[in-house]
């Protein structure tokens, strides 16, 4: 395995990571996780989260590296963009913290790429995501949402049994269901 080939993937939770671990893969990319998610919207839901993320890790047998939960850091990054839509500017602002941090821990790792389970999701937009990347050192701009992937994440999330949230992470996401 070349170095080159290795990657870190931020986890947004562990449905969404399912379908874009295994396309790496096919890809030869040796994958860790990284599960930094400071956007949700409490502990209780983002140990949840993590939960699931853990045992997908166990299952495949890939290194997780777990960061610390800071929302209110995150809220504060926010501040004056509660009121947007999703897929508005609130959104670009959260991908920015999350990818971010993503970015650092790459660095701090050694890793010479990374990238985020993100944009498997139909309601992100993966042109945002990678104008944002496209500025961060070893950023990895992969759709994930081609070849099927998020339809892919259902179907292997439904084999876990993983708890699927109705909502995206954040308090404002949440009030809006
Ligand atoms: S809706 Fe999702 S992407 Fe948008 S700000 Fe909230 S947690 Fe972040």
């Amino acid at each position: 395995m070349t170095v080159e080939k290795k990657v870190l993937l931020h986890v947004c939770c562990a449905n969404c990571a399912t379908a874009c671990i295994e396309m790496l893969q096919s890809t030869n990319y040796e994958v860790a996780l990284f599960f930094t998610n400071s956007n949700i919207d409490t502990d209780e839901e983002f140990k949840k989260r993590l939960k699931d993320t853990r045992h997908l890790a166990r299952h495949i047998g890939l290194v997780l590296y777990e960061d610390l939960y800071k929302h209110g850091i995150w809220l504060q990054a926010v501040e004056g963009l509660e009121d947007e839509p999703e897929k508005g500017k609130r959104c670009r602002k959260c991908f920015e913290f999350n990818l971010m941090r993503v970015a650092e821990k790459a660095g701090e790792l050694g890793f010479p790429s990374f990238t985020t389970t993100l944009t498997v999701s139909p309601h992100k937009t993966s042109k945002v995501i990678f104008e944002i990347g496209q500025y961060l050192k070893g950023f990895l701009p992969v759709d994930f949402k081609k070849q099927n992937g998020f339809r892919r994440s259902l179907e292997l999330s439904k084999q876990h049994d993983f708890y699927r949230q109705n909502y995206c992470g954040c308090e404002f996401s949440r009030e809006k269901k």
